[in-house]
């Protein structure tokens, strides 16, 4: 889990058109070397051609607009339904910060299918979306950047697949606990004697574990 930056650009530098999100777009910056904080910097100074909903890089992750408004980071069509990422490039050869970003990638990218509750197939890259609709938008972004590092970009999506499968399979926390206190009682540990001079005895826990049980 990482958190999320708030780096908000100014609002009269935004399109300030409401989104209805139905895909994800993953960008690169063609920047190398250059971090997310630098790239809000420079985008809420004047307003600029085209921007992202969120940049991240190596150490962190930035919003600069809310998901429910529009970013223009890819072509007139795209950005009316689109949410986009903007991965920042590592400079050539640092494989430690590329994959520090891409970690920080497939997580906020499963955390968005999550949240709107979509599969993989709405995610999608510049350059994908440059095929369907190259009279808007021609860049290829982020594939060559991923080459480089020896990544394609479906081995992005399945990450992110992947991601997605674990966080969706984790049961609800309650549940999780109270799975936990059954496995600790049918293996016995609760029924067995245990030598008193234990930091917590076994009997209280057992009776901090009921107590949690009992219903609301
Ligand atoms: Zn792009």
């Amino acid at each position: 889990v990482y958190q999320v930056f708030d780096r908000l650009l100014q609002e009269e530098l935004q399109d300030r058109i409401p989104l209805e999100a139905k895909r994800l777009v993953i960008h690169s910056t063609a920047n190398p070397g250059v971090g997310d904080e630098a790239h809000f910097k420079w985008l809420n100074q004047a307003r600029r051609h085209g921007w992202a909903h969120y940049y991240l890089d190596w150490d962190s992750i930035s919003r600069l607009v809310p998901e429910g408004m529009v970013a223009p980071a890819q072509g007139p069509t795209a950005n009316r339904d689109s949410i986009s990422i903007e991965i920042c490039e590592a400079p050539a050869g640092q494989t430690d910060e590329f994959l520090e970003a891409w970690e920080r990638a497939v997580w906020l990218a499963a955390d968005i299918l999550d949240r709107y509750g979509w599969e993989t197939d709405v995610l999608f890259s510049h350059a994908d979306i440059s095929k369907r609709y190259p009279a808007e938008t021609d860049h290829t972004d982020p594939i060559a950047y991923f080459a480089q590092f020896g990544r394609s970009f479906s081995d992005f999506t399945a990450d992110v697949a992947a991601a997605l499968k674990q966080r969706r399979e984790l049961p609800p926390a309650e549940d999780w606990q109270e799975q936990l206190i059954d496995q600790l009682i049918t293996e016995g540990l609760l029924t067995e004697r245990r030598h008193p001079n234990q930091p917590v005895v076994w009997w209280e826990l057992a009776a901090m574990l009921l107590r949690v049980r009992q219903p609301k």
